[in-house]
């Protein structure tokens, strides 16, 4: 019975993941650019999601049957509509599926609601975004230059929570933003490597990537265990790449996006890249709580040489030093 159990289960897997849907029913995933959809008023004027670039766009999909639904948009309404609305730069849409005019301005009221609510009358803008036979409850939030920056799924406190501060970080950006300040678009990213690092078991939870005027130059995950190299931490290998797809040693005029602090290591790999900047998503306790504990490293560092868990001796022998005085008589040297 359990081996025909899961071997159905199997199938019904593969069948998933044949159709292109995660194990929540989105056929979409945060990163890739939102696939457009049109949506009707009650009044029957449409709008296209592409038309709203440069916005920050959240869409809301539900139905008047749906009780999580109605648990979830009065926080909605309260917690996201009401402080954002008068930010020209956010717009939130209701989108309801299959269900009349009538019946979709009696959901609004009864739930108190005073954002739009539009009509999906054949379901077309949901099912280009969730499978067939998944259910609503889903807020999808896309990031002005048009790429899926968050979903969710249900209402589950902390995953609002989480959607309301990727909303806020989006907003705060600056519309005309020089190409080195910080841009959200590229932690996700390095956040979505440390992730598929775990998911794939290619390596520790961490990622990151160099960016150089406003593009990804490089972009890896930590490879310490695949690679039996205790040196392959995302930033060391995002480095290499980087210098290696710059044909320099040096990354003046890039920054580096970690999903989480560096450690003493990538610290000072960072410094010797000469990057600009280094953004990071997880602190050190967060590192620690995961078991990866840098601050002890740090710690080392302060300590007598004598006192460090590694022991640090010096023994200078004749001829030491004579490498130094034989690269500062070289003046053909590349320096660095
Ligand atoms: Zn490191």
């Amino acid at each position: 019975m359990r081996t025909i159990f899961t071997l159905f289960f199997i199938i019904a897997l593969a069948g998933k993941l044949l159709a292109g849907q995660d194990d929540r029913g989105y056929l979409v995933r945060i990163g890739q650019e939102a696939p457009d959809i049109e949506l009707t008023y009650p009044d029957g004027k449409t709008i296209s999601l592409s038309s709203l670039r440069g916005k920050v766009v959240m869409l809301q999909f539900t139905a008047s049957w749906c009780g999580v639904c109605r648990e979830e948009m009065p926080h909605i309404e309260k917690e996201i509509w009401q402080t954002h609305k008068a930010d020209t730069n956010f717009v939130l849409l209701g989108i309801d599926l299959q269900e009349d005019a009538a019946t979709v301005a009696r959901f609004q009221e009864s739930t108190g609601i005073t954002y739009p609510l539009l009509l999906d009358p054949e379901g077309k803008a949901f099912y280009t975004y969730a499978a067939q036979g998944a259910g609503v409850t889903r807020n999808v939030i896309v990031a002005p230059d048009g790429t899926i920056a968050f979903l969710t799924r249900l209402y589950d406190r902390q995953e609002f929570n989480e959607m309301k501060e990727v909303i806020n970080n989006l907003l705060k950006t600056p519309k005309n933003m020089s190409d080195n300040s910080y841009n959200p678009r590229f932690m996700r990213e390095a956040i979505r490597l440390a992730v598929e690092n775990v998911k794939n078991q290619s390596g520790g939870p961490f990622g990151a990537v160099i960016v150089k005027e406003g593009k990804i130059i490089a972009s890896s995950g930590n490879t310490v265990v695949p690679d039996n190299d205790p040196t392959a931490h995302a930033e060391v290998n995002v480095i290499r790449k980087a210098c290696k797809a710059l044909g320099s040693f040096q990354l003046s005029g890039c920054e580096i996006y970690t999903s989480c602090e560096p450690c003493p290591m990538c610290l000072g790999a960072i410094y010797w890249a000469r990057l600009d900047k280094v953004y990071y998503a997880c602190t050190q306790d967060d590192a620690a709580d995961g078991g990866f504990d840098d601050s002890f490293i740090y710690k080392e560092i302060e300590l007598k040489k004598s006192e460090r868990s590694i022991p640090f001796e010096n023994h200078r022998e004749a001829g030491a030093g004579e490498e130094f005085r034989l690269w500062k008589a070289t003046t053909d040297k590349v320096a660095y």
